[in-house]
Order: structure tokens, then sequence, then C-alpha cells
């Protein structure tokens, strides 16, 4: 057999990374097999560049560790604007930074491979990998601690049809595709060949889903329409109609109830056809079939574009390392407080590929009293065991009021950019401290054991959200249910967005392209 089909294709200094065929991957190498690495540095290997891989990378300063990142992605994408990017409000690269240019520091050992992850061994603590080359060369790389950063899959529900006929809003290419396919619409309606029924077809925009990026992306299409499109294809311009189905009774249903009226009177003045309680059936070619949930009555819509936004769900790879370490019975990839997978003791993993067990606090609360039973003689004072009850308390307030009824209360975070950059840079502040808070640990009392946590526990700390929806108006809904909704919160909303920004690069691009808008409109040039 030729040389290429068995081992080593390069071997990468220091990093412990080597290339294999894939049938030695079949085989599963053994250790001895790879490069002892070259120095003896931790080896932390990240997986994914989104919010939470990157956050983790920006604010890792320990220079202790060999830093390997994975992902097929070698960029960062701001997501909250890809509703934008999907009518050229805001250009695709203006939303993007190359890894490389994030994690360039100056004493951190940081390597990154354009790769996708498709299996981790838990066991042996090898990550499988498969370049995204064209060649698809597969390799495998050992790491002392590994950051599962890898987000999550669109959900569809296992709807027939969805991935055949529908568009996705996650990734800066589908924004690309959906930007084409608008165009592409009005472009087909314009022909002259086309009965009027069929050129209502086409300009027929469907959105399924009434969460934020549904909501966002239709308000986003109404104003490209009624400000730019309108002018350029009058003779179309009556036939286009833009649909939002949401399975609930209400879109932005985890918004103030003052957000979700003011949002569904603004759909219905703007002509937006708001159909709530529906859910969807099958998506064919042509046409989106939906049930009305409470009386059971179907209907079809035909469509010219549709675009699925119904939230998200675990991808393979990760279903496939739940199973490795028992947890087969979840959904989500479950972590403790410290965000560490359960059942491993080096693997951590966070923004939208996992949650944290809430449960395991019920666990913590009944330690705490069985505890104090079995302590009657003293050894747990009533100081200390307050002191416990107030910081489990000050991580999840709800508890507070209503300890009798923490089940129900109990709540996962959302998945959401906030959440994953928070999480990134305390994992990141952690790994800083590793050795001081091994040495000294700071965090709370282990109640199952002696002594303490080595750090303190994640925190989330929730900053507000904002609701754009269209004609330069935002609901914001911030801290303390604070509620504001208008041209005032669109301009709070464009300071935020542009202060986010992960570099100056991309803040001055995003700028430069409102102003752009503000002045020309948007570009609806084909290409
Ligand atoms: P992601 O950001 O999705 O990153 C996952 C990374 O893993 C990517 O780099 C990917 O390439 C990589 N990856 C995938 N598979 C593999 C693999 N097999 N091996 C290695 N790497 C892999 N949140 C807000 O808070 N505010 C908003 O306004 C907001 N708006 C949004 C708008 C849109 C259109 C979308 C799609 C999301 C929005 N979100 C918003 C949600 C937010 O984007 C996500 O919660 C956030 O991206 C989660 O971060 P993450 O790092 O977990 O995952």
């Amino acid at each position: 057999p030729s040389l290429s089909r068995f081992l080593v294709v390069f071997a990468v200094s220091g990093g412990g990374l080597v290339a294999y065929s894939e049938a030695n991957i079949q085989t599963s190498p053994k250790i001895d097999e790879l490069p002892e690495p070259g120095n003896d540095k931790k080896k932390v290997v990240v997986l994914g560049t989104g919010w939470a891989g990157t956050s983790f990378l920006k604010n890792l300063k320990n220079p202790s560790y060999d830093v390997q990142v994975i992902s097929p992605r070698n960029y960062f994408a701001f997501t909250p604007l890809l509703p934008s990017v999907t009518v050229g409000t805001v250009e695709a690269r203006s939303v993007v930074e190359p890894i490389r240019n994030i994690v360039k520091k100056k004493n951190v050992n940081v390597n990154y491979w354009e790769a996708e992850c498709y299996r981790i061994d838990a066991k042996s603590k090898k990550i499988y990998c498969r370049s995204s080359q064209d060649d698809k060369e597969e390799f495998v790389v050992d790491y002392d601690y590994l950051v599962v950063a890898m987000g999550a899959r669109v959900n569809t529900f296992n709807t027939p049809g969805v991935e055949e006929n529908c568009h996705y809003l996650k990734e800066v290419e589908d924004a690309q595709k959906i930007r084409r396919k608008v165009i592409d619409c009005f472009e087909k309606a314009s022909l002259p060949n086309l009965s009027d029924d069929e050129k209502r077809r086409v300009l027929q925009f469907v959105v399924v889903g009434g969460g934020p990026t549904g909501v966002e992306f239709a308000a986003e299409l109404h104003d490209f329409v009624s400000e730019d499109l309108v002018k350029l294809y009058p003779s179309v311009k009556d036939l286009v109609k833009i649909t939002l189905l949401e399975a609930t009774d209400h879109i932005l249903n985890m918004f103030d109830k003052r957000i979700t009226t003011f949002a569904e009177e603004k759909f219905h003045r703007d002509g937006i056809d708001l159909k709530t309680g529906e859910m969807v059936t099958k998506v064919s070619e042509k046409e989106i079939s939906t049930k009305v949930i409470k009386t059971g009555e179907v209907s079809t819509i035909p469509y010219g574009m549709a675009v699925w936004s119904t939230g998200i769900a675990t991808r393979p790879v990760i279903m496939d390392f739940m199973k490795q370490i028992g947890q087969a019975n979840r959904r989500v990839l479950a972590t403790d407080e410290w965000l560490r997978v359960e059942g491993t003791n080096s693997i951590y993993a966070l923004g939208d590929c996992a949650t944290i067990n809430q449960r395991k606090v019920m666990e913590d609360i009944s330690a705490i009293f069985e505890k104090a039973d079995k302590d009657k003689s003293g050894t747990l004072t009533v100081k200390e065991f307050q002191e416990a009850l107030d910081d489990i308390c000050d991580r999840y307030p709800q508890f507070k009021s209503a300890l009798s009824q923490v089940d129900s209360q109990m709540k996962n975070l959302p998945a959401t950019a906030q959440v994953a950059a928070q999480q990134g840079s305390y994992l990141a502040d952690c790994f800083n401290r590793m050795e001081d808070c091994t040495k000294s640990p700071e965090g709370p009392l282990r109640f199952r054991e002696s002594g303490r946590h080595r750090f303190r526990p994640f925190r989330y700390k929730h900053l507000g959200q904002f609701a754009p929806l269209g004609g330069e108006q935002t609901a914001a809904q911030l801290p303390g249910d604070w509620v504001s909704i208008g041209h005032s919160s669109q301009w709070l909303w464009y300071s935020v967005y542009a202060s986010k920004q992960v570099s100056w690069r991309t803040r001055s691009l995003v700028v430069s392209d409102w102003m752009r808008r503000f002045i020309f409109g948007r570009d609806s040039s084909q290409i």
C-alpha cells in the first residue's frame, strides 16, 4: 500500500498533533504512536471559534499552557448581526474576524487547525479530527484539558422537507444564501412569462419561528422590501407577502409581555402576516403545510422562500460523547457549576453545546440538610449552614422566595452569546489562576467531601436583551425588568452592538455599513 494510506502526514512541533489516514483512525492509534510533546506545558484543546471559544481564548493569559484550537471556521462571527447580513444592511465581511488575528498573543502559545472534531475519546484523552480541506485528511490530537465550545445545530424537529427546502439562519453562509435568494425571488417574479399567481407564490416569504432571530429577520426583510426593493421592482411590489409562523400563542415569548404586544401590533401595522398557534407539519418544494394546534385544521401556504428558525439541538458528535460518559439519557450535555462536564475530570463545556445541571443544586441543598442532621453534635455550625444556604440563594435568587418549589423554578440559562461569552471569560480566569487556586481554594465549602472547591462557581450576569423590530425601532429589556421600546432603544442598540465588536476593524466596518445604508440604501445586486 502507498505510504499515504498509512501514517504521519505531518507533525507539528510541540503540539502532540499527528495526522493519520482513515484506515489508521478506524483501528484507533495507540498512545505510544504519538510523538511526545516538545515541552512540559499542559495541553489545552479548544473545540470551536464561536462566542464561547473565542471569549475563552481572548481572556486566557497564563503562558503555562500550550493551546490548540480546532474549528471548521477560521473566523469568529458576530451572530447578532446576521439578520442584518441577510438583506445587506451590514456586509458579511464586516461581522467576521479571523481567529488567527484574535489569538496572536504575545505570551500564550496558541495554534489553530482548520478542521472539525468528529470524535472525543474521553478515556484516552484524544480528539479525532477531519481537516476542512478538500482531502478531508484525518488526524488525532491529545489533550490534558479539553474545552468543548462547539455550539449547536439547527433543530428541525424532524419535520419532513425542512432540510431540503428551507434556509437556516445560523452561520454567515446561511445569511449570504438568504440575501441572494431574496433578490432571486424578485428577479424571478419580474420575468415577463409568469402568471400573477406564480408571481405571488415566488414573492411569498415565510419565516418559521417567532423567537428573536425569526422576528428580527422578518423585520429586516420588511424594511428591505419597503425601503429599497419597492423602488426597484415597482411592477411586483404589491404582490409581496411576509408571513411569520409561530407554534405558541405569541412571538418573543422570552421577553416582557409589553414587548410581545408591541411587536405583534407593529407587525400587524406593517402588513406582516402573523400566524400564531400554528405548527409546520411538512415542507415541499413550493408549499408549506401547517396545522392549527388547537383545532387541528390543516392548510398549505405556497411560498418562494422559507427561513427556518425554531431553535437548536445537540450536535451528533456531542451525542456520541454523551453516550461514552454516561449521559445518554440527557438531551443536552450537562456540566456542573464550574462548567466541568459531569462524569469527567478534565473536560469543560460551555456555550450552546452544554447546560449547567441545575438538579445538582437540589442535591447540594439536600446534602446540606443531611450533613446538618448528622452533625447535631455541632460540627456544622448554624453560621456555616446559613452561609452555605446563602451561597446557593445568591447563585440562584429564585430559591430565596420559594425553596419548597425549587424544582419548578429551576430554569436553564438561555442559549445566547451573552451566556457563552461570560462562560468563556470565567473559564479563562479559572485557567489563569489554576495553580494558585489549587494551592489555596477559594470556592464554596464542599458538602460531600471536606475542604473547598478550587474556584468560585460560574455566575451569569444578565445584562439585558434587544429585539429589533424594524423601522428604526427596537425593544430593549434591561436588568430590573426595565423595558424601553422605540427609536431611542434603536440608538442604544447601535451603540451596544458597535461597542461589542471583537476588533476595531469590524467595529469601523459595521459603523460604516450602517452609515452607507442611511445614505445610499441597501445594495440589491445579485452577486
Ligand atoms: P457558536 O457561536 O455557534 O460557535 C460554535 C463553534 O464551534 C463554531 O466556531 C463552529 O465552527 C465550531 N464547530 C462546530 N462543529 C465543530 C466540530 N465538530 N469541531 C470543532 N468545532 C466545531 N445571542 C445573543 O445573546 N444576542 C443576540 O442578539 C443573538 N442573536 C443571534 C442571531 C442569530 C442569527 C443567531 C444564529 C444566534 C444569535 N444569538 C444571539 C445566539 C448566539 O449566537 C449563540 O448563543 C452563540 O453563538 C453560542 O456560542 P457558542 O460558542 O456556544 O456557539
